[in-house]
């Protein structure tokens, strides 16, 4: 199966994009030289449909589409390899998180497990103060369809004690509530303010 994709490149230059993925990261986008650092860095190309490199050089050329469908940003790790070894300075990881928002934004998310399993994260840390991994997985295996995804590496973790079965409510629980309700406040304002 062919995993890396090629472009061809068309008239759908959206300079608006480019604005937009500039004002979203706070990144200067036209900074990149197209050195290839940050994918050599990068311990994901080999599940990327364009490496990180091609990602910045397909927003250069205003392609909102590609870059936004794109199998690459939902599989960053946010590991900050890319962003320490930029010649240019250019916060490379915080881009790829300002095109994640973006495209759930749009809805073009290209892998709905992804999206499954961060929203089923973040309802974790709000409601405990921190992910509660063994509720987490069965919750995602259900809402992704894939019941025993997984299941097999329990007794391994449980084992080692890396997991527990009852959450640990941690002080400050309510403070990183109010983080979310302030954050969901701000976007529906966001979104009111435009629609
Ligand atoms: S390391 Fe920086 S300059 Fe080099 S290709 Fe990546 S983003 Fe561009
Ligand atoms: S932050 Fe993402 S793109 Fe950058 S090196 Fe890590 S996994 Fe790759």
């Amino acid at each position: 199966m062919e995993r890396l994709r090629t472009l061809t490149l068309n008239n759908t230059f959206d300079e608006h994009f480019i604005r937009l993925v500039e004002e979203e990261s706070g990144q200067q986008i036209s900074k990149c030289y197209q050195c290839g650092n940050c994918s050599a860095s990068c311990n994901y190309t080999f599940v990327y449909d364009y490496p990180v490199n091609q990602i910045m050089r397909l927003i250069q050329l205003g392609q909102k589409a590609a870059v936004l469908s794109s199998r690459s940003i939902w599989l960053c790790a946010a590991c900050t390899a890319c962003s320490t070894r930029c010649p240019c300075n250019i916060e490379v990881t915080r881009v790829m998180e300002a095109l994640r928002v973006m495209s759930l934004r749009e809805g073009i998310i290209s892998i709905k497990d992804v999206e499954v399993f961060y929203e089923e994260f973040l309802k974790s840390v709000k409601t405990f103060g921190r992910v509660f991994e063994t509720g987490l997985l069965p919750i995602v295996n259900l809402r992704t369809g894939r019941l025993t995804n997984d299941m097999e590496l329990a007794p391994k973790v449980f084992k080692a004690r890396k997991l527990h079965l009852l959450p640990s409510i941690i002080k400050g629980r309510k403070e990183v509530a109010a983080i979310f309700d302030r954050f969901e406040s701000w976007q529906h304002q966001k979104m009111a303010h435009k629609g």
